[in-house]
């Protein structure tokens, strides 16, 4: 039995992970839910899961009476730590959106449990020191959910010692694959959160309508693997039937395929070294008929290439990145700026403000903070 906290519960992948949790009782049991704001919700799911501990990190409210003395009850961002290292906790599987995970994340670390990583911000801005405290993948103490770096892990799984040479790392190109650079400047809320192939949290959304999401998936990569940028290649690939692929110094390209359902990914790193049934649909290759492959539109999406610059700018620049990204997407998502204006934001604050090496959480927590600050005076400039 794999004991469970779950950071980020009222989620895209933290309500698919209760899903699956659910298919399998007698494998996994939720020792904790962690919720942001949607208290509904998470008193629904502490109903069925039954959690020893839960938790609203947006502040203090309400609990209904049944389930006063369910179990322990906490408030506030700190929540999140306090479920990190729940002691009847084996892994804590971090599904909070943002680098507001990161301190759990380092927190799960170092109370030495497992920890299954779909909250790519908290690598970003943090990936140094995660690697630090994680050690090597081949340790098993940190393991991916992120569709791409699953896919990437369960080729590496199969590749035994072998090292790769270079990654492939599939985008399917978001919905603005096929637009106009102008158009694709002025799209609006509810265009950019039509992704053509994945129901996911808002947030990400927009990050693949600007491929940001891409970029920040670079850095993930960099890190899960210990892998150079520029061994890591992204290939457009509109079908996101092939997650990933890996090339080995013989030529050979290993690549993991299925239907895009994070169902998979999840379970993978809940399960890991099993594979269990997911209760997704089965990948039927004569209906999906043909997989295409493109190279990346840089000029249109010039994320990527902001991404690569960061890391090879070492230090601070991916969190100044991420932080300034997450400023610009609310504030897209709120009306204040246009979509184009998510990029220039996020290049004005990354060529403006160059942090050094970021050496302890609180060197990471400043780094964000002043990277924050500077794209919200940018946001009101330009609104
Ligand atoms: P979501 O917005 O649907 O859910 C986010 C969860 O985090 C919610 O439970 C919310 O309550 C919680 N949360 C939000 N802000 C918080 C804060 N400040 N402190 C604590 N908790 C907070 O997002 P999602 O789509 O489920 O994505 C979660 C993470 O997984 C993101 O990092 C995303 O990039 C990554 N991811 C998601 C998908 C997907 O298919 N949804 C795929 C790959 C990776
Ligand atoms: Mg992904």
């Amino acid at each position: 039995m794999e004991n469970i906290s779950l950071l980020g519960c009222t989620g895209s992948i933290g309500t698919q992970a209760l899903e699956v949790a659910a298919l399998h009782p007698d494998r996994f049991r939720i020792t904790a839910l962690t919720a942001h704001s949607n208290a509904e919700k998470l008193f629904e799911q502490v109903r069925l899961f039954k959690p020893l501990f839960a938790a609203l990190t947006s502040g203090e409210c309400e609990i209904p009476a049944d389930l006063k003395n369910a179990c322990a009850w906490s408030f506030g961002p700190d929540a999140l730590r306090e479920a990190a290292a729940l002691p009847e906790s084996d892994a804590v599987l971090d599904a909070v959106v943002g680098m507001a995970g990161l301190e759990a994340v380092l927190t799960a670390g170092k109370a030495g449990k497992r920890v299954l990583l779909a909250n790519k911000e908290a690598l970003v801005a943090g990936g140094e020191m995660v690697t630090s405290v994680f050690g090597p993948l081949k340790d098993h103490r940190l393991l991916p959910v992120d569709s791409e770096h699953s896919a990437i892990w369960q080729c590496l799984e199969a590749a035994g010692d072998n090292l790769p040479e270079e990654i492939l790392l599939t985008a399917s190109g978001g919905p603005f694959r096929t637009w106009e650079a102008d158009r694709i400047r002025n799209a609006s809320v509810s265009e950019a959160l039509g992704h053509p192939n994945w129901h996911m949290g808002s947030k990400i959304t927009v990050d693949s309508a600007t491929m940001f999401n891409k970029g920040l998936e670079i850095i993930e990569a960099r890190w899960l693997f210990d892998m150079p940028e520029d061994r890591i290649r992204v290939v457009v690939h509109p079908e996101s039937i092939v997650h990933s692929a890996v090339r080995f110094r013989d030529g050979a390209v290993l690549a993991q395929m299925g239907v895009p359902d994070m169902r998979l990914p999840i379970l993978y790193a809940m399960a890991w070294p099993d594979r269990l049934n997911t209760g997704a649909e089965e990948l039927d290759l004569f209906r999906v008929g043909r997989l295409t492959f493109e190279e990346p539109d840089e000029k249109k999406f010039p994320a990527m290439a902001l991404a690569r610059a960061a890391l090879r700018e070492g230090g601070g620049a991916p969190c100044v990145m991420n932080a300034a990204n997450e400023e610009a997407v609310y504030a897209f998502l709120g009306g204040r700026i246009s979509f184009g204006s998510i990029y220039d934001i996020v290049r004005y604050v990354t060529e403006t403000l160059h942090a050094g090496k970021l050496r302890c959480f609180e060197d990471v927590r400043d780094c964000d903070g002043r990277a924050r600050t500077l794209a919200r005076e940018r946001i009101k400039e330009i609104q």
